[in-house]
C-alpha cells in the first residue's frame, strides 16, 4: 500500500503507521540511552520446588522506567530491541549484571540456591562461540551458577545449529531451560537431540490447567516427555495453591510465580530469599 505525498513522492506508510513508526524508533533512541547509561535493571523471581517449597534458583528478569513514561514491559521493549538490533548489547548487559550481583551475593555471604536463570535471545544464541562469550561476560561466576533460556520457537529457528550449541553449552557446564514450552512446534527427535535440562511449561496452559481438560492433557503430556527424555518440569505463572497442588500431583517438579513471589530488585529478593 502506498500514500502519495504532496511532492508527488510515495509514502509506503499511512498516518497512522507513521505514527506508530515514530513512536518505535523513539522508543528505540531512549532504550539505547539507557542501556548506555546503565539505566535498566534486572529482577529476580524465585523458582521453587513443588513439594518441598524450597527455593531452587531464580529468573533474571530486566526492568526499564523511564521518568516520563513510567515501566515499559519487556513483552514490549525486548522485541523492540531485537528488531533494532540492539538485543546482543542489552543481553551483554544482563549477562554482565547477572554475574555483578551474584558477585556481591557472594561476598556477602549470601549463595544463591541452585542457578539463576538468564533469558537468551535468539540473536545471541546464533553465535557458535556463545559458551566462550558468557563465560568472558560473566568472569567469577561458575556456570554450574547459572541457566540459560531460550524459547522453544527460538530452538526450531535453525534446530540444527541449537543442537550444536546446546552441547558446546552443557558440556562448557551450563544448563538450558526451554522456555514458554507448548507454544512453539518441537519435533520429538529435535527434543530429545536438544539435550536440555528442563522443559519450561508455558503459562498459556498453566492458567486454566484447573478448569480446561485439554490444558490439563497438554500439561500431563509435556511432564511425561520431560520425565522420558530425562528433563525436569518447571510450571510457569502459578498463581494459585491449587494450581500448585495440582501440578505437584501431575509430577511436575519445580514452579514459579506470584503465588511464591512476584519478580523483585536484588537487595528486596535476598532479604526474603537468601539466607546468610
Ligand atoms: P519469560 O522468560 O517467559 O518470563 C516469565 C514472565 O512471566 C515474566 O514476565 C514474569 O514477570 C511473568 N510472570 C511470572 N510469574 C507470573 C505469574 O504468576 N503470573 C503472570 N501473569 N506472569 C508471571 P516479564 O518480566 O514481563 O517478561 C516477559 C518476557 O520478556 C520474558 O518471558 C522474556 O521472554 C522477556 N525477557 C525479560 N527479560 C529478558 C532479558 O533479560 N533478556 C531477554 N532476551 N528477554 C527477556
Ligand atoms: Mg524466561
Ligand atoms: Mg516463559
Ligand atoms: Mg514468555
Amino acid at each position: 500500500l502506498h500514500f502519495a505525498k504532496r511532492d508527488g513522492t510515495v509514502c509506503p506508510f499511512s498516518h497512522d503507521m507513521m505514527h506508530h513508526q515514530r513512536r518505535r524508533q523513539k522508543m528505540a533512541e531512549r532504550l539505547h540511552q539507557a542501556l548506555v547509561e546503565n539505566r535498566l535493571a534486572l529482577y529476580f523471581q524465585p523458582q521453587v520446588n513443588l513439594e518441598t517449597g524450597q527455593l531452587t534458583g531464580a529468573e533474571a528478569l530486566c526492568r526499564w522506567h523511564e521518568a516520563d513514561w513510567g515501566w515499559v514491559s519487556p513483552g514490549e521493549f525486548i522485541p523492540l530491541a531485537e528488531e533494532r538490533g540492539l538485543i546482543r548489547e542489552l543481553g551483554d548487559w544482563v549477562l554482565a549484571e547477572a554475574a555483578r550481583q551474584l558477585r556481591v551475593w557472594q561476598d556477602h555471604g549470601m549463595a544463591l540456591t541452585g542457578r539463576l536463570s538468564i533469558n537468551i535471545a535468539a540473536q545471541q544464541f546464533a553465535d557458535p562461540q556463545l559458551a566462550q562469550h558468557i563465560a568472558r561476560l560473566t568472569r567469577g561466576v561458575p556456570a554450574s551458577a547459572l541457566a540459560l533460556e531460550l524459547t522453544e520457537s527460538d530452538f526450531m529457528r535453525d534446530p540444527d545449529q541449537a543442537v550444536e550449541i546446546t552441547q558446546a553449552m552443557r558440556a562448557a557446564g551450563y544448563a538450558l531451560y526451554i522456555d514458554d514450552f507448548g507454544t512453539g512446534y518441537s519435533s520429538l527427535s529435535y527434543l530429545r537431540r536438544f539435550a536440555a535440562d528442563a522443559l519450561k511449561i508455558d503459562i498459556s496452559f498453566v492458567r486454566e490447567v484447573l478448569d480446561n481438560q485439554h490444558d490439563r492433557a497438554i500439561v500431563q503430556t509435556i511432564i511425561a516427555m520431560a520425565d522420558a527424555l530425562g528433563m525436569k518440569t518447571l510450571a510457569e505463572g502459578v498463581e494459585h495453591q491449587k494450581q500448585a497442588t495440582l501440578l505437584a500431583e501431575m509430577g511436575c517438579l519445580e514452579a514459579q510465580g506470584f503465588l511464591f513471589g512476584r519478580p523483585k530488585p536484588a537487595d528486596e529478593f535476598a532479604a526474603i530469599w537468601l539466607d546468610r
